[in-house]
């Protein structure tokens, strides 16, 4: 069972209370919720027919991984932002995770152009991961939940930007909204994550 995680926060600046309240109780909720029912379902479900077009098994497994990165995005997201964060994107000089940006993108500046281009280009997501495989970081693009992601990455910064995340306060005006989301990132739970992984360890 997966527990539903509390937002940290009533409203940001740029975000109402309703905007964030319809987003992560009724939407968030519901992959929480569906996440659960699919983990019933799987302890009896058809393994002696599996089919690639429809059987039970094939359905339950492509909604387990939909709803469990609707979970695991959708609390990054949440998690990344915060009231009074006020760092206006801005990350200190002292930050690794900026000085790791500045090597992999050429500067601060260039890697912001491009994660506010990806959100617009995205119809779900747009990610800040690292491929421990590598130990670069990457701006990764995904349409839904379950596709475009790469594995063996940390997400550490995370984006949404279906209409449902800014609609009920911006209209079509997305790129108003990434810049609203911009301002409230809390860089510290990015560099708190990229310690709980131990990312500086993957730099080659
Ligand atoms: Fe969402």
């Amino acid at each position: 069972m997966r527990e539903q995680k509390p937002l940290k926060y009533t409203a940001l600046e740029g975000l109402s209370e309703k905007q964030l309240q319809e987003h992560h109780g009724v939407l968030y909720a519901g992959y929480v919720k569906k996440w659960n029912e699919i983990q019933e379902k799987l302890k009896t479900a058809d393994r002696a027919n599996p089919n690639g077009t429809f059987s039970e098994l094939r359905e339950l497994k492509l909604e387990e991984t939909f709803a469990l990165n609707g979970i695991k995005l959708h609390e990054g997201y949440f998690d990344g932002m915060g009231p009074g964060a006020a760092t206006s994107g801005q990350l200190p000089a002292t930050s690794a995770i900026r000085k790791w940006i500045e090597e992999d993108f050429g500067s601060f500046e260039k890697w912001l152009e491009e994660f506010k281009a990806m959100g617009v280009a995205a119809r779900g997501w747009a990610v800040l991961a690292m491929d421990l495989d590598d130990g670069r970081l990457y701006n990764i693009l995904c349409d839904s939940h379950n596709q475009g992601g790469v594995w063996n990455a940390v997400a550490l910064l995370i984006m949404d930007v279906y209409e449902h995340a800014y609609f009920f306060d911006f209209a079509t005006a997305r790129k108003a909204y990434i810049d609203v989301f911009v301002k409230n990132i809390d860089w510290a739970v990015a560099e708190a994550v990229a310690e709980r992984f131990r990312l500086a360890e993957f730099r080659k």
